[in-house]
Order: C-alpha cells, then sequence, then structure tokens
C-alpha cells in the first residue's frame, strides 16, 4: 500500500483521546463462554457491537476511567507523503477514503444518506460516547450510539500479531477499520435491528459480522477510486500482497483459530463472528461484489 504524496489529509473525522485509566472497561460485558480471560477473551469482543448496545445502557461502568487528555497526535498529518511516513497519518488518510468510498456508495445503491463516523484513539483504556467505558483488551470496536469507532493502536501489534499470530503488514489497519466502519454503515442501514440471535454458527451476530467483512471488503476493491476533498487520488498503490495482509488478517480473527489460540476447543455453537474460512469468503464476496447487495449475509442459506 502506497499513499499519493500528493493528497491532502482532512483529519476532521480523527481524534485522539490520550491515556485513560484502565480499572473500569465495560465491566457490563460478559466474556462469551469458552473464551480465556485477558486478552484473548477481549478480542472476542472485539467487534460485538450488538453487545456493546445491549449492556452498555444497562450496566454502564463498573469502574471509573481517568479523565483522557486529548492529544494532538494527528496535527502533523497533512499530505499522502506523511502518511507513507507515519501510521498515525495513514489511519487518517485511510478513514478519509472509507468515508469518500461510502459517501459515494451508499445512497446511490439503497437511497440511505450518508454521514461518516468518527475515528477515536486511546491508549489504555476510553470513555466513550455512549458505550460507557473500554479498555485496550476489548480491541477496536464501533458503538452504535455515538456512531464512533474506537480504538487502540497497539492492538495490532500485540495482540492481532502477538497473541493470535496474524502475519502483519501496513493493509492489517485498514481492514480492521474498514470492518469497523462496515458496522457504521449497517448502523446508518438500521441492519442492526435484524440480529436476534447471538451466538452460535448461522446466528445473526455472526451474520452482521461477516457482513462487515464483506463491506470491507468492497471499499478494498474501490479505495483505489477513492480520492480527496480536491479530487486528487488518495491511494497511488493497493497490490494483491495488501490484499493477501487483509485476508491473512480476516482469518486470524476467525472464532474458530481464536478459540484454538485461547486453549479451547473448537465449538461453533460460541462463535460470533463467523470461522476463519467464512471470514475470508466474505471479504472476497465484498472484493467481487457488483453492488451492497451482494453482501445480504442476512439472506444467505450458506455463510
Ligand atoms: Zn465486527
Amino acid at each position: 500500500m502506497r499513499f499519493n504524496p500528493k493528497a491532502t489529509i482532512d483529519k476532521g473525522g480523527m481524534r485522539d483521546a490520550g491515556r485513560g485509566r484502565s480499572g473500569g472497561g465495560l465491566s457490563g460485558l460478559p466474556i462469551p463462554s469458552g473464551a480465556a480471560g485477558g486478552g484473548i477473551g477481549g478480542i472476542i469482543l472485539i467487534v460485538i457491537i450488538f453487545l456493546v448496545v445491549q449492556f452498555a445502557g444497562g450496566g454502564g461502568g463498573g469502574g471509573g476511567t481517568g479523565t483522557d487528555t486529548a492529544t494532538d497526535r494527528y496535527n502533523e498529518c497533512k499530505t499522502g507523503a506523511d502518511a507513507n511516513e507515519s501510521a498515525d497519518c495513514a489511519r487518517a488518510l485511510v478513514e478519509d477514503s472509507l468515508s469518500a468510498y461510502w459517501s459515494n456508495t451508499l445512497e446511490p445503491q439503497t437511497g440511505t444518506s450518508f454521514s461518516p463516523t468518527e475515528v477515536v484513539t486511546f491508549t489504555e483504556a476510553v470513555s466513550t460516547g455512549g458505550c460507557g467505558n473500554a479498555s485496550s483488551a476489548v480491541g477496536p470496536f464501533y458503538c452504535p450510539l455515538d456512531k464512533t469507532i474506537y480504538l487502540d493502536s497497539t492492538f495490532f501489534k500485540e495482540i492481532l500479531e502477538g497473541q493470535l499470530g496474524g502475519s502483519g503488514g501496513d493493509f492489517v489497519e485498514p481492514y480492521v477499520l474498514a470492518h469497523e466502519y462496515g458496522h457504521h454503515i449497517q448502523n446508518l442501514l438500521g441492519t442492526m435491528g435484524k440480529v436476534k440471535t447471538q451466538q452460535g454458527p448461522d446466528s445473526d451476530a455472526v451474520r452482521l459480522e461477516l457482513q462487515a467483512d464483506c463491506y470491507a471488503g468492497m471499499w478494498a476493491k474501490g479505495a483505489m477510486s477513492t480520492t480527496d476533498a480536491k479530487g486528487v487520488k488518495i491511494f497511488e498503490s493497493i497490490t494483491r500482497a495488501d490484499i493477501e495482509e487483509a485476508i491473512d488478517s480476516a482469518k486470524t480473527v476467525g472464532d474458530d483459530r481464536i478459540q484454538e489460540a485461547s486453549g479451547g476447543e473448537v465449538n461453533p455453537e460460541g462463535w460470533t463472528h463467523g470461522s476463519s474460512k467464512q471470514r475470508v469468503k466474505w471479504f472476497e464476496t465484498g472484493f467481487s461484489a457488483k453492488s451492497i447487495a451482494s453482501c445480504d449475509t442476512f439472506s444467505a442459506s450458506q455463510l
């Protein structure tokens, strides 16, 4: 992946919340059975956004987080050249690309009007605007109530590559951001209301997650055509090797792989996101999709 050095970064969608004190952390959330504690257990919660919705309202913060201090982490991010040098600037420009892609795609294809999400980075812990307090252990997640993606950027090296053994690469984070952005699109479309069954290989939860992977694939395909506010192309290149990195990450966060990594047995009844194979399949379905309708995991008889 290489950004076009001439592209201009609009960092309006980015905010860094600084370092929060962990101690509370989405305490109302149950760790799904079968999951080990600690980091790996947390991973299972990565993107179980409907759980966040369900339980954050009721339980809320069991323990407080410290006062977050906003930082100027994105201050120096001005051009694609900066994005080629800095992971923070790259994140900001990927967010621009996602927002450009969906703003050109959502309404023409569905009639639903688009509004962007915000991406909030944090260290250790964060107080969200609608989903209570979260610690880094939950992994990147989308909070539908404040329409915001939250992530601690240490997740990629420490958890995804470290504990789960993903191969890494600079297209890993764009894939995860695109998946979370997919949840934002689902939120705008009202898809989250369809989730009635929350666990198991054919559950609505799994269908929601696989659909977010499918939307991530759509963006990965369309990203090369996205432009900044002046119409300048955001990317100079996205190679097949980049796409392979995204596919490897999708594999890495499959429920079966996580269950194995946490020392448990593979038990499909505990699945909430889908198997490695399914996650790869739906990312690829999105990559070759003609329209958003191809990502209808809720009607699919075979996931
Ligand atoms: Zn998800």
